[in-house]
């Protein structure tokens, strides 16, 4: 296996993830939120940064962007449709995209919602996703830009992935995103199984992620809007998946 995968945290929420390719050496930042973590985390492990992989425009994904891109000459890929707001991007990508760091080779996903330019990058021999802000562990990203409709259809198509799938995100929400899942799902008995063992891996200040887009699928009530009794919980009973999803997000943003 020459792929390595180094999690952190920047902040006291946003996931940090350098991905490694020990073949030729690459490695690349998913996303460049704040520097000084990534810098620690690349003397730790020895690796130099050739690349930076960017889901969004949003400032707590791209504030080192420009610092980090001077300093290593790294590549910053990004979506074309973001090339007005994401600074210097090397690599514009866009749905069905392909592209190599060392011997990896990613695909690209248009998943608009949280903004309308918003990016997911996949591993598909790997089976590695790394969803940005869509997809969140028990939960998804604020609709900021996009509609509901989008963001339905974008949770959709990563759902659909190979359920051994690994799902890193950008941020470590599950713990509050779980206690509003067990308001609108309270019969999923693997949902509760999973915040027993959320609840533990946060007390012992580990991480929840990775998920898996199985372990979502089975979970995670924005994935799961086609669910009767979700319908039934929040008084959508017989309403199309996607009223419900868009009602889920609005209680979500008052919870
Ligand atoms: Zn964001
Ligand atoms: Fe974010």
């Amino acid at each position: 296996m020459s792929l390595e995968i180094r999690q952190f945290l920047m902040g006291s929420d946003n996931f940090g993830v350098l991905v490694h390719d020990s073949e030729t050496g690459a490695t690349a930042s998913i996303d460049a939120g704040d520097e000084q973590p990534i810098l620690q985390a690349l003397a730790q492990t020895g690796w130099r940064l050739t690349d930076i992989l960017v889901t969004h425009h949003h400032d707590d994904h791209i504030a080192a962007l420009a610092s980090l891109h001077h300093k290593f000459g790294a590549r910053i890929v990004a979506a074309g449709a973001d090339s007005h707001r994401i600074p210097h991007i090397d690599l514009a990508v866009k749905e069905g995209d392909e592209f190599t760091v060392g011997t990896l080779k990613f695909g690209v996903f248009d998943t608009p919602g949280h903004t309308v330019g918003h990016i997911a990058y996949h591993l598909p021999k790997q089976k590695v996703l790394f969803a940005g802000d869509t997809l969140f562990s028990l939960g998804c990203g604020r609709l900021f830009e996009g509609s509901a409709e989008q963001m339905y259809h974008s949770l959709q198509k990563l759902a659909r992935l190979p359920a051994e799938t690994a799902l890193y995100c950008g941020h470590e929400y599950t713990l509050s995103n779980g206690r509003f899942a067990m308001k609108v799902d309270p019969s999923n008995k693997a949902l509760a199984a999973r915040m027993h063992d959320v609840e533990t891996l946060r007390a012992q200040g580990q991480f929840t992620l990775p998920s898996t887009i199985g372990r979502e699928c089975d979970t995670n009530p924005f994935l799961r809007a086609d669910q009767p009794d979700i319908a039934k919980t929040i008084g959508m009973e017989g309403q199309p998946a996607v009223a419900v999803f868009a009602k889920l997000r609005e209680m979500k943003n008052k919870a």
